[in-house]
């Protein structure tokens, strides 16, 4: 007869957990979500949250190296919420580190699904529009390719982004037409949403590398290809999910399109910048 997987008594023939005890450590693994979530929305003391989770993760036999799942997985449901609501505050965030020291949680682990960086960029537009300089919140692992000036703060870097150069000069195309395979890259399908119409915008590859934001350039490079704008050469802005298109001073300039960044947040940071 094997035992209970939960208390260890004697399961019964063909089994071996008992229905009372799994129930426990469903309920005991529920209540412990729950308790996460509460403190991350409304606050509340950290140290003696974390001795009521012992006691419940003891008594319902929750072992102690099955908890940092449960607090990523509550992290991630409850913060993605507050943001979604427009409930995220600066209250909170103080919150997200607290609870980050408190459960001892790496960046890594809090950013398995991208929350981290989430939560790190919505401070960044936040200290934009109080009119800071936002400070890094982001460990930058990758090296830097750029030489920062002395008054310059790094926001942001991407990696694996294609940059793609609007040649104002190839705009004439405008037919649709298919294209073949190794054209495809070329060219950006440009939708055009009060006439309907979609124009084919030649686009020339210029590589895929690291491209950084600061507060006072963009900055793109791919192997000895170096490019650099000035935030205050930017004269608009074009965004998607997942590209921007930055279109410089000047009448028929080119623009340049950077693919695989997020698009939402560059346009959010670089209209903040401008001045
Ligand atoms: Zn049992």
């Amino acid at each position: 007869m094997a035992a209970c997987k939960y208390c260890g008594e004697k399961a019964g023939f063909l089994s071996n957990k008992h229905y009372f005890c799994e129930l426990k450590y469903k309920q005991g693994k529920q209540r412990v979500a729950q308790m996460v979530e509460y403190i991350l929305r409304n606050g509340g003391e950290f140290s003696s949250l974390k001795k009521r989770i012992k006691e419940i993760a003891i008594s319902s036999a929750v072992r102690l190296q099955e908890l940092d799942a449960i607090y990523i997985k509550t992290f991630n449901k409850a913060v993605n919420s507050l943001i979604e609501e427009g409930h995220f505050t600066e209250a909170i965030e103080d919150r997200i580190a607290e609870f980050q020291q408190a459960f001892q949680l790496s960046q890594e682990m809090l950013d398995q699904d991208g929350t981290l960086k989430r939560v790190a960029k919505l401070s960044i537009i936040r200290d934009l529009d109080k009119g800071l300089i936002p400070e890094p919140r982001m460990v930058v692992e990758s090296y830097l390719p750029f030489h920062l000036q002395n008054t310059e703060q790094l926001i942001w870097i991407f990696n694996d982004v294609e940059c793609y150069k609007q040649n104002p000069n190839l705009q004439a195309d405008t037919s649709l037409r298919m294209l073949g395979k190794n054209e495809k890259r070329h060219y950006y399908r440009k939708v055009d949403e009060k006439s309907e119409t979609v124009k084919m915008v030649q686009m020339q590859h210029m590589g895929d590398g690291t491209c950084a934001l600061t507060n006072e350039h963009v900055y793109f490079t791919s192997g000895n290809k170096k490019y650099k704008l000035k935030i205050n050469n930017i004269a608009s802005t074009e965004a998607f999910k997942d590209q921007i298109s930055l279109f410089r001073e000047g009448f028929d300039s080119d623009a340049q399109l950077f693919k695989n960044i997020d698009g939402v947040f560059m346009y959010n940071a670089i209209n903040r910048l401008i001045s």
